[in-house]
């Protein structure tokens, strides 16, 4: 007899679950995602250990006819496509039909479900791949998916979940991902009964953006804007106060998916150069939109990694897009802000014990309701709200109006539209029908208040302009330390690091004499001669031209030696050996092949002989300095990133006196 059995469908499902469903966070990433392609702009997610043990996936969708509940369930079982040429055009998440198929295999899963039309819903249970039952049941429209036991019958697959609190980690990524790429869509996403994130669906980005990162990140960020041949990119652009020392904030979406792209970043990146300090990484939110003949998804299976057919042009349109937010903003920092301290993510992770004790304290005493009478204990422990890990607790305008809220919570509780089905508040926290008081309250109604807190004019987005003519006129106060220098302007004080800003100055100027045939040197009164190793003999004959250009004028004077005869007029004076070989050996270092010239070398010649902390200077060099600065390009940092110009109002100087508060 043969060995070759056809599989059953049970363990073909079960095989094919491996493949997409890995984890907790895809189990939610497949439910968002159908929850988004049947049209919802509410979806909750609930989660409790990790996911492991419980997931919840509510949607105000259109949901699934009585019909369609049980098939929804057979592999290759989808209502978004009907054949192969329905791929072109398509702007679904999802299309293969495997995702319940393989959920359903490897959980206990349970689906109440409702369309718009029908009287009454379905819902159904199953267990492995099994249907368990399938009954009518009263619910609101939509669809609420109930996985418990993730992998029970597949240990093998079990054994390589991660700890609860990593999985929970991957399942906030996977959320807030989908909200970044739906900001019309409110999601709301609970863990082991406390709410982790609320996003108000109310179609703004920066909304999102706050709910996520918090005030300061969402204050410190430049609207980013451009289109070119096809392409274009908007989103934000962290100011570089709020850049961090690994790239996780940073998300790039593609016509609406969330994607990596090497080349992408580092066009970001290369935008950023000299602006951010070295090893920083800037944070951004990149929204892209091209053709969809224009690139390929299907490189990677959990559908990531992009590639794109017109590489070049999609960096250059992200380059220019990046760039031109960032030049077109003041950078100016401002003195102790936050934003260049914790962030709201750190904070929430170091307060988040203390705010699961005080949630505790606080569900001993019993809940009233805004009628004054008690609510069932399950439901009440979803509703305490703790203020301080709320991510939209600094949007309320204060404690009362976050009452407010939490009433307006109660007020949905009571409109729960069951139709005469008698669940006790229990069983509505069991079967997670708790989310029918969406109804009644939508995010939207709720006042969030971003005026003090996104909106106010104190914002990232001061302009470029307005910084600069308020520099250039701003009066002279002095120098602090021989090293800083205090300039005033209406109610701003600007403090300038002198070093720094010279150091700017003669990089931008650098730069430019390597594109003119200007000579730019000076010659010396005593040349410099200098001996070199035979290799760094030959790289400095190779490069003489580009030297030359730069200020250097030099030629061989003998075996392995050469003769400096000028050198730039930026150095005035005690320019010597030593500073030509340091130039010498870093050029040789980071030199590259068809390069002119490193942006290493430009660094390293700015830094030399700029203008030093501890010295005194004239008023007169002061506003030349001053001048030259505001006509650079990037007059905010130094070449390695750090500040140029801090500034200070005078309310944040009188609240340091304590004559505000
Ligand atoms: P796909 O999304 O690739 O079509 P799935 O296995 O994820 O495949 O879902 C199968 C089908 O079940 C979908 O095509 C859709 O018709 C239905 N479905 C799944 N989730 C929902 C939901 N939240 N609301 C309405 N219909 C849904
Ligand atoms: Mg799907």
């Amino acid at each position: 007899m043969g060995k070759i059995v056809i599989l059953d469908e049970k363990t073909a499902n079960q095989i094919a679950a491996g493949e997409v469903i890995e984890r907790p966070a895809s189990v939610v990433k497949e439910m968002a995602e159908n929850a988004i392609d049947a049209g919802a702009d509410q979806i909750t997610i609930e989660i409790r250990n990790g996911g492991i043990s419980y997931i919840r996936v509510s949607d105000n969708g259109h949901g699934m006819e009585a019909d369609d509940v049980e098939l929804a369930f057979e592999r290759h079982a989808t209502s978004k496509i009907r054949r192969i040429e329905d791929l072109e055009g398509l702007s679904s998440m999802g299309f293969r039909g495997e995702a319940l198929a393989s959920i359903a295999s490897v959980s206990k899963l349970e689906v109440i479900t409702k369309t718009e039309e029908a009287h009454t819903g379905t819902s159904l249970l199953m267990e492995g791949g099994r249907v368990v039952s399938v009954k009518q049941t009263g619910c609101p429209k939509g669809t609420t998916f109930i996985v418990r036991d993730l992998f029970y019958n597949t240990p093998a697959r079990y054994k390589f979940l991660k700890k609860d609190s990593t999985e929970a980690g991957y399942v906030a990524d996977i959320i807030e991902r989908l909200a970044l790429a739906h900001p019309h869509i409110s999601f709301k996403f609970i863990q082991n009964n406390q709410p982790r994130l609320h996003t108000p669906g109310n179609n703004d980005l920066l909304s999102v953006i706050y709910s996520i990162y918090g005030k300061d990140i969402a204050r410190a960020v430049l609207p980013v804007n451009y289109k070119s041949g096809g392409y274009s990119v908007s989103g934000f652009i962290g100011r570089p106060e709020i850049a961090r020392g690994n790239r996780t904030w940073q998300s790039v979406f593609l016509n609406g998916r969330y994607i990596k792209n090497r080349a992408i970043s580092a066009s970001v990146e290369e935008a950023c150069k000299t602006i951010l300090m070295q090893k920083k990484f800037p944070f951004y939110v990149l929204i892209l939109t091209a053709p969809p003949e224009s690139f390929d998804v299907n490189v990677h299976p959990q559908k990531l990694e992009v590639r794109f057919s017109e590489e070049n042009q999609v960096c250059s349109v992200v380059y220019h897009g990046v760039k031109s937010a960032l030049t077109g903003a003041s950078l100016i920092r401002d003195f102790e802000k936050p934003g260049t301290t914790g962030t709201h993510r750190q904070e929430k992770e170091e307060n988040s014990s203390t705010s699961v004790k005080e949630s505790i304290a606080i569900a001993k005493e019993p809940a009233k309701d805004s009628a004054g009478e008690e609510r069932p204990a399950g439901i009440m422990q979803e509703y305490n709200v703790d203020v301080r890990s709320f991510p939209y607790k600094a949007a309320f305008n204060d404690k009362e109006n976050h009452n407010e809220n939490v009433k307006g919570d109660n007020a949905g509780l009571t409109g729960i539209g069951f139709r005469g089905q008698s669940y006790t508040g229990q069983s509505i926290t069991e079967t997670g029908l708790t989310d029918a008081r969406l109804k009644g309250e939508s995010l939207k109604d709720t006042q969030i208040n971003f005026d003090d807190t996104v909106a106010g004019s104190d914002t990232g987005v001061t302009s470029r302009d307005t910084s600069l003519t308020q520099l250039k006129a701003a009066q002279i106060v002095g120098q602090a330390f021989d090293t800083y220098i205090l300039m005033q302007y209406g109610e701003t004080l600007f403090i300038i690091d002198q070093h720094a800003a010279h150091e700017r100055i003669r990089y931008e100027n650098l730069k430019k004499r390597l594109s003119t045939s200007e000579n730019y040197s000076q010659g010396m009164l005593e040349p410099l001669i200098v001996k070199l190793s035979a290799r760094e003999f030959d790289f400095a004959m190779e490069k003489q031209s580009t030297f030359s250009k730069l200020g250097f004028e030099m030629e061989a004077f003998g075996h392995n030696t050469i003769i400096v005869r000028s050198v730039p007029d930026l150095y005035d004076g005690g320019f010597g050996v030593p500073d030509f070989l340091d130039i010498l050996d870093r050029w040789m270092k980071t030199n590259t092949e068809g390069a002119v010239i490193s942006d290493e070398i430009l660094y390293l010649m700015s830094c030399k002989g700029a203008l030093k902390a501890n010295k005194a200077l004239s008023k007169e060099e002061i506003s030349g300095l001053v001048e030259s600065l505001c006509e650079m390009e990037n007059p905010w940092t130094c070449v390695h990133g750090r500040p140029v110009i801090i500034k200070m109002s005078q309310k944040d100087l009188e609240k340091k006196f304590k004559r505000i508060v």
